[in-house]
């Protein structure tokens, strides 16, 4: 432990749960300040309207998990979440062909989002100098001399209002963070934002897994552009119970009543549809359209305040359909991690220097997310020549992939973040996608 200090972090969801882990090696005293209350089951919360709809951790972010917190895919796989390999056990549709199934040994720990931030929750309580604070909604921050010292907090059960100080503070408040607008009001600036919106839309609905079950625990269907703007997933969570998205691109908003669902559903694809038809709903169909890619770019503020970081989806939210931002956020609490324990407690310069590496964490997840968005948007809305180039190159790579098992698995690997983008660059890869492109021309 390198500072005697507290630590206060802004939010109890995903990301505010890996920092606190993560601090909790670093700082005497850790507070979480969540405005919802804070279930001790497996419960939705206002705070997080995503929480209903599906959650797919990915690798990167599943090794992370068991490294902070020991156990902890043992203790999922016995609260019935299931050990899915993402090529073996998935039955898979990319750009309207059906993929080969092998194991890859690439998994994921399939279950509910609720049911991984309740197990996450538990364990973060846990920890003996972390304290998790239900009803604190933070409402601004407190500083003097460029150092942040404390935040604002209105108590939702009737306590005064007051502030709470600490050595070192992390908006993990997500994207709804108000950071933007408290950043000005101690003498900062408003950062600039990318935003990349494909206009993405979700339905969700929880069904029973038929009896007997497929012979597969997940079918996804992605979309096929320019032929198709709407996919769907299929995914076995706790329970034995089906969680069943399907989304629509452009505008293209699924319906959230039953016929319609159904009918989008069909749309999809007819193994699809005919998958869920036998099987018996439980829940309502749910709705979410909030769903683009939004950095906010703190890293390019010339001007940052002392001791206050921001991390997740309040820096950088991505369209969930690449099932990225529980896994970045992870992977950037890591970061932050690193850098304390590089500065051995001395903080001055630290928040800066994070922000300021924050390009650099996220980037693979970006790149990702937002060339497959602009092959529908049209390459002129991509900001980088990075973002052009993997607008161009990417489609080519989701053309091979069902024919080409190496190009599949060097995919897959770079999509659960496990390797650099950067690897489908390699020459071995690029003859073949290439190869594969000239051979379709
Ligand atoms: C429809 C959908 C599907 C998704 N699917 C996936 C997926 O498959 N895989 C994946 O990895 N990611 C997915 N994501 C992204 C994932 O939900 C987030 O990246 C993840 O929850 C981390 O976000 P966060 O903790 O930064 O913010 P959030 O989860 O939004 O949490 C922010 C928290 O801060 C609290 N808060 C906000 N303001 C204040 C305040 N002023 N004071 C106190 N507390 C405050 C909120 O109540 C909330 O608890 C999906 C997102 C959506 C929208």
């Amino acid at each position: 432990m390198s500072n005697s200090q507290r630590a206060i972090v802004i939010g109890g969801s995903l990301a505010g749960l890996w920092t606190a882990r993560v601090l909790a090696d670093h700082f005497a005293q850790v507070t979480v300040l969540e405005r919802d209350s804070l279930p001790s089951e497996p419960a939705s919360r206002p705070g997080v309207p995503q929480d209903r709809h599906v959650h797919v951790l990915l690798e990167r972010g599943a090794d992370i998990m068991s490294q902070l917190f020991p156990g902890i895919t043992e203790e999922l796989l016995a609260a019935g979440a299931n050990r899915v390999d993402l090529t073996k056990d998935s039955r898979a549709k990319i750009r309207g062909q059906w993929l080969p199934q092998f194991e890859s040994k690439i998994v994921t720990y399939a279950c509910s989002r609720l049911m991984l931030e309740a197990i996450l929750r538990r364990r973060v309580a846990a920890l003996p100098n972390v304290a998790l604070c239900a009803g604190a909604q933070v409402q601004g921050l407190v500083a003097n001399n460029g150092v942040v010292e404390g935040v604002q907090v209105r108590w939702k059960d009737g306590r005064a209002d007051g502030v709470e100080t600490a050595a070192f503070i992390v908006d993990a408040s997500g994207r709804g963070s108000k950071l933007p607008e408290w950043l000005p009001q101690i003498g900062y600036d408003t950062p600039e934002e990318t935003v990349i919106d494909v206009r993405l839309g979700y339905a969700g609905r929880r069904y029973h897994i038929p009896n007997p079950p497929p012979a597969w625990d997940m079918m996804l269907v992605g979309a096929d552009p320019p032929h198709n703007s709407r996919a769907g997933l299929i995914y076995s969570e706790e329970n034995n119970i089906w969680m069943v998205m399907v989304a629509g691109i452009l505008g293209d908003y699924p319906p959230t009543d039953e016929e319609g669902f159904l009918a989008f559903a069909r749309e999809v694809d007819a193994d699809f549809h005919a998958a869920i038809r036998k099987a018996e709903p439980v829940s309502n169909i749910i709705g979410y359209r909030r769903t683009e890619n939004r950095f906010r770019r703190y890293d390019r503020l010339t001007r940052w305040p002392e001791r206050l970081v921001a991390l997740g989806d309040a820096v950088c939210g991505f369209n969930p359909v690449y099932g990225q931002g529980m896994t970045v956020s992870a992977m950037a609490a890591v970061e932050l991690g690193n850098m304390l324990t590089a500065s051995g407690g001395n903080l001055v310069g630290l928040a800066h220097a994070f922000q300021k590496k924050y390009p650099k964490i996220v980037e693979p997840a970006w790149l990702l997310a937002t060339s497959a968005d602009l092959e529908w948007l049209g390459n002129a809305e991509a900001t980088s020549l990075p973002e052009r180039f993997a607008g161009w190159y990417m489609p080519k790579v989701l053309d091979a992939i069902p024919h080409d098992r190496l190009v599949h698995r060097t995919f897959i690997e770079m999509q659960n973040l496990i390797v650099p983008p950067t690897t489908l660059f390699k020459p071995a890869i690029v003859l073949r996608v290439l190869g594969h492109w000239l051979r379709g021309r």
